[in-house]
């Protein structure tokens, strides 16, 4: 006997059995039961969700002879006919193959003969968005004034190349990504019946493989079946779907924060001698680190994240030491790169540049943040005289030399200071700037990397109790001395 996929073996074959697409299945059911069903119906959604599943169930439940039935008996002759794929009142079109007018044309002749045995003649227009333009107008002439006889159900995954026309006269079902977790659960059911030897470990990863896709998820399944002799281990799967290891993500997530690019480098050599491919391992860490900023962010995490509850905590123990807006630096130069990596002739290469990027990657510190740090600065600062003026340059030595932390020595000590203070010639906004230079000057000596980016500030007052800086720009990059 040849092997039938599990993907049609198990199809299922009421809406009850439809995985997790409860709010189209449940409407029809009771569009059935109210007998307001529409003659056109569309199901739009990703593909491998369950359209053409459903689509099958719902001409079922029409021309069932207990019909129309939410439950299709799945004995009858119509039922049994449907489901083995040659009834002859239920056509299945490949809107890919069968885009033209003529075929419209013909089907539209045809819509007018009345239904062999059964009560309605049903069309199911699979990726129905690749018929012509022509071929559309040609059916919306039937769409228009559809015999009574005659039901239409349309499947995409791309609705939005259906023109509006065509779209106001369809009762619209949006079909959902399944997660990850029903995926598992699923073919865990159908590992039990086949007596398959699978851990949930193993399941896991084919239904994140197959990207929210029942019909990906099986098919994975049966080349693993197939590539796989006695017991199906992780390891073998990992092989045969050449995913990486998450302990391999980790480990290259934990190099890149931690700026130990060599040990990102290296496990890149490790993956790239095990035959993986870059582009894919790249697009994993691109996940990975966006799946870290949602856990960082700390809201809908279960939701946002279609991983196991472990895996998850392990991810909270890796940022919890890392700011959220570090993150944000390492995701947006990851993500920028990614079309360079994707693109290249040598992506090995392409991606050994991008982590070498990310060691020159500064974390920056939010401006909130910065704030605080100058009222701390402030707070340390001693008292000025009431009547201090910045024009007093005498004062504002003994102003300079008080400031604490070790830096007032440097301060007291310049002479360039003293000679900068000792003339006298300029107006007060002149002297704001040249204070200000001067200090630059000083600090740049001992806190290189604190003047630099104090240097993109400029000294706007100076008064008893405060001192004010102008920040320009809306970013603001600085080191913590
Ligand atoms: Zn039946």
């Amino acid at each position: 006997m040849s092997y039938l996929v599990l993907a049609r073996k198990y199809r299922p074959q009421t809406f009850d059995e439809v995985i997790k697409q409860n709010h189209v299945t449940q409407t029809l059911t009771n569009a059935i039961k109210s007998r307001r069903v529409a003659h056109a119906i569309l199901f739009t959604g990703p593909r491998g969700t369950g359209k053409t599943t459903v689509a099958r169930i719902l001409a079922k439940a029409m021309n069932c002879k207990e019909g129309p039935t939410p439950i299709p008996c799945n004995i009858c002759g119509s039922c049994r006919e449907i489901t083995s794929g040659n009834a002859v009142d239920v056509f299945e079109i490949d809107g890919a193959s069968n885009n033209g007018v003529e075929q419209i044309r013909s089907l539209r002749e045809n819509v007018n003969y009345m239904p062999a045995h059964s009560p309605n003649k049903i069309y199911i227009i699979d990726e129905v968005h690749m018929l012509s333009i022509s071929a559309f107008n040609a059916l919306l002439k039937t769409l228009e004034e559809p015999p009574s006889h005659v039901m239409f159900i349309f499947a995409t995954t791309e609705p939005h190349k259906i023109p509006i026309t065509i779209l106001s006269r369809c009762q619209r079902y949006d079909f959902k990504l399944i997660d990850i977790e029903s995926i598992s659960n699923h073919m865990k059911d159908i590992c039990s019946k086949e007596h398959i030897d699978i851990t949930e470990e193993s399941l896991m990863l084919i239904a994140r493989e197959a990207g929210g896709s029942i019909r990906d998820a099986l098919s994975l399944l049966d080349q693993i079946m197939a590539c796989s002799e006695g017991t199906i281990s992780y390891k073998n799967i990992l092989d045969i779907l050449g995913v990486a290891d998450k302990k391999i993500i980790f480990d290259i997530s934990n190099a890149i924060l931690q700026k130990d690019i060599p040990e990102a480098l290296n496990v890149v050599d490790e993956i790239y001698a095990r035959g993986y491919e870059m582009k894919k391992f790249y697009a994993e860490i691109i996940e990975h680190f966006r799946n870290l900023l949602v856990v960082k962010m700390g809201k809908n995490i279960s939701k946002l994240i279609n991983l196991p509850s472990h895996e998850i905590d392990l991810m909270q123990d890796q940022v919890q030491d890392i700011s959220e807006s570090y993150l944000n630096q390492i995701f947006d130069l990851l993500f920028k790169e990614e079309a360079s990596i994707r693109l290249s002739a040598q992506p090995k290469l392409a991606l050994e540049i991008a982590f070498i990027r990310l060691s020159h990657i500064k974390p920056v510190l939010p401006i909130d943040l910065l704030i605080e740090k100058l009222d701390d600065l402030k707070k340390n600062l001693p008292a000025i005289p009431a009547n201090y003026e910045v024009a007093e340059n005498k004062d504002a030595l003994k102003y300079y030399s008080k400031i604490p932390q070790g830096i007032s020595e440097e301060l007291t000590d310049s002479t360039e200071l003293k000679e900068s203070c000792s003339s006298s010639s300029y107006d007060s906004n002149d002297n704001l700037e040249i204070t200000w230079n001067k200090l630059l000057d000083i600090f740049s000596k001992n806190h290189p990397a604190l003047a630099a980016n104090l240097a993109k500030c400029s000294l706007k007052k100076l008064t008893k109790q405060n001192i004010e800086i102008e920040v320009h720009g809306n970013g603001y990059n600085i080191n913590i001395p």
